[in-house]
């Protein structure tokens, strides 16, 4: 039988559309938060503290009992929070505990372990879902570097990320990205990081393609061993990797967490959510950018070329 793939022209209208029926069928989990604005480094960070936590820990242990054994990324999926084919290998769902209002993950159609390698099926879908400059994608590796699923996703979240501040936090220290050997590192950013610009690679050919080249240089920037890369393996160390239609950008990773306060890509898009007051008295006394410089190492104390 023939396999109709979703519409990608309608993607994220029907993302909208979707949203609101899960909303209201009572599928949705939105996680609510208040965000506040925390400079340092010259970056406006987004920090949001989770105001209804309770609310999906509830529903994540009334349904312990059948769902603790079932992948939610396999089928059959919930009804309202499968928004369709995106390709022969991967499918586009609702994440069903947002903190934004539209967030897609692209999950691959069968198990594959979070901590290989990405490829290029995945990089081929992910291009499939960035369909305008508005858009963040973003893909945690592992447990490592802040995933809570071991099936492979990835994530795509629409800007801004927050009511207040700028549309993506850290946009103004990729704008000062400059030429590093092979990738781009911005000065504002003391920890381990490379970026690219992507800009005009949207209208060419094979973009996935493209943005697989990419990751592999930004890799290779980092310093991380590319061992079973061609293999599709299991990769050789954590990091997160973030892109929007201008940039991709990636950060490894040494520790999930500092203090009590877990990090994952966002929070390299400048965007934290904290679990409470606590926390959030926490994150005051390190300051964002050191948490950031905790999680990833400092710049040149990695492995990444100087
Ligand atoms: P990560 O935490 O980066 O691994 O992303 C996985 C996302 O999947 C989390 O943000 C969860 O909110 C979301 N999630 C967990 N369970 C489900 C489910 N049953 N359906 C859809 N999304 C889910």
């Amino acid at each position: 039988m023939q396999q109709t793939y979703v519409n990608v022209w309608d993607l994220w209208p029907q993302v909208e559309r979707q949203s609101r029926q899960a909303l209201a069928s009572g599928v949705l989990y939105p996680i609510a938060s208040q965000a506040q604005l925390l400079r340092d480094g010259g970056i406006d960070f987004v920090v949001r503290v989770i105001t209804n936590l309770a609310r999906k820990v509830k529903h994540t242990e009334s349904g312990s009992s059948s769902q603790s054994v079932k992948d939610p990324f396999l089928p059959p999926y919930e009804a309202d929070l499968y928004v369709g084919d995106l390709s022969a290998t991967h499918v586009a769902l609702l994440n069903k505990f947002n903190v934004l209002d539209q967030h897609l993950l692209i999950v691959t159609r069968a198990f594959e372990d979070q901590r290989r390698w990405l490829t290029m099926a995945d990089f081929d879908a992910l291009a499939l879902a960035m369909t305008d400059d508005g858009l963040l994608g973003f893909y945690n590796a592992g447990p490592e570097s802040g995933a809570s699923q071991p099936h492979k996703h990835l994530q795509v979240v629409r800007l801004p990320l927050a009511d207040v501040g700028e549309a993506l936090p850290i946009q103004t220290a990729l704008n000062e990205a400059r030429p590093d050997g092979l990738v781009y590192r911005s000065p504002r950013l003391p920890f381990a990081h490379a970026i690219l610009p992507l800009n005009s690679i949207w209208t060419q050919q094979a973009v996935g393609a493209q943005l697989l080249t990419a990751y592999r240089k930004l890799l290779q920037g980092v310093g991380l061993s590319l061992v079973g890369f061609e293999e599709q393996g299991l990769q050789s160390g954590a990091y997160n990797l973030l892109l929007t239609r201008q940039w991709m950008w990636l950060v490894p990773r040494r520790m999930s967490r500092c203090g009590n306060i877990d990090i994952n890509a966002l929070a390299y898009a400048g965007a934290l959510l904290l679990r409470d007051e606590p926390q959030l008295e926490q994150l005051r006394r390190i300051g964002p950018m050191q948490l950031l410089c905790a999680c990833a190492g400092e710049r040149g104390q990695t492995g990444e070329p100087t």
